[in-house]
């Protein structure tokens, strides 16, 4: 095969939770483009009518489902649902994330659980649903989002960390497990992209200033700029086609070096 072939995803359908917008429409709409056919699901209807609109609006037929990621069995009735009207899913992507940035001690348990459900349990449900159908037809791609998080601590995301932390290692499990099923289950870490969920990061202040923590991450990233949905496009290809048959159990940080970078020393 030549080698850019090992990259097309023709013929293979791709479930990416959660992917109305942000990450997961970026990596679904690479996806198409590779020739994959699309199957998204999001938590509402309303979101998945403004995901389906915007798919059509960049030419991409997309499947839409409403679908809570945390909850078994809207879970296995959608999968079930999707291998019936779609096709058995050959590219799952566990995409569907939430955050809470709270001071750990005046998180409440109940946030605390909600983030690691959404975060860590539902890719072990969503991954323990595609998995039976994957070895039944000899081959299948799981790609989890992870996070620099899942390797690095910061004030307010105890359980975010937690989650994503417990993540990579699932990653890892999912492709000890079933790696001899010629399974590859691999994470993508995005550094910190521009999407809705970081955008009360990079408000511009009443006085007109920079968040702080904008101003922080520009300084920690040797890139020096927030990454794009777009950046993480290309990788998530990488992961899903054939070009990656014998890569498993490995985060890829797409974080412009953030991780390789000890930060800048002060003047
Ligand atoms: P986002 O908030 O913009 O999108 C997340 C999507 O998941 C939304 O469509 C949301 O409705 C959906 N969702 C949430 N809970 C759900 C549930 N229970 N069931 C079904 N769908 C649900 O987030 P994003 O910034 O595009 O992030 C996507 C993924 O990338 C997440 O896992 C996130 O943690 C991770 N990530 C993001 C960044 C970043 O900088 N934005 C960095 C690292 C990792």
């Amino acid at each position: 095969m030549a080698v850019l072939d090992s990259f097309s995803l023709k013929g293979k359908v791709a479930l990416v939770t959660g992917a109305s917008y942000g990450i997961g429409f970026a990596i679904a709409s690479a996806y198409a483009d590779a020739g994959a056919t699309i199957v998204f699901n999001d938590i509402k209807q309303e979101l998945v009518d403004k995901g389906i609109a915007a798919y059509a609006e960049a030419g991409i037929k997309a499947h839409g489902y409403v679908c809570d990621v945390t909850n078994e069995e809207q879970v296995n009735a959608m999968v079930a649902k999707i291998e019936k009207e779609v096709g058995i899913i050959d590219i799952l992507v566990n995409n569907a994330g939430i955050i809470k940035r709270i001071p750990m001690c005046e998180m409440s348990a109940a946030d605390f659980r909600q983030v690691i459900d959404v975060d860590l349990n539902a890719p072990f449900i969503v991954s323990k649903a595609v998995i039976p159908s994957m070895i039944k037809k000899g081959h299948g791609k799981i790609i989890n989002i992870c996070s620099m998080m899942s390797e690095l601590g910061r004030e307010t995301v105890s359980a975010y960390a937690a989650a994503k932390g417990g993540l990579k290692m699932l990653t890892k499990n999912i492709c000890s497990e079933y790696g001899e099923y010629n399974i590859q289950c691999n994470g993508i870490g995005p550094g910190y992209i521009a999407t809705p969920q970081t955008a009360p990061l990079r408000e511009i202040q009443p006085d007109g200033s920079k968040h702080p923590f904008d101003q922080f991450i520009l300084a920690k990233t040797p890139a020096n700029r927030w990454g794009e949905a777009q950046d993480l496009a290309a990788p998530a290809v990488f992961l899903a086609s054939d070009a990656s048959n014998f890569v498993n159990g490995h985060v890829l940080y797409v974080d412009g070096g953030i991780l390789a970078y000890i930060g800048k020393q002060p003047k």
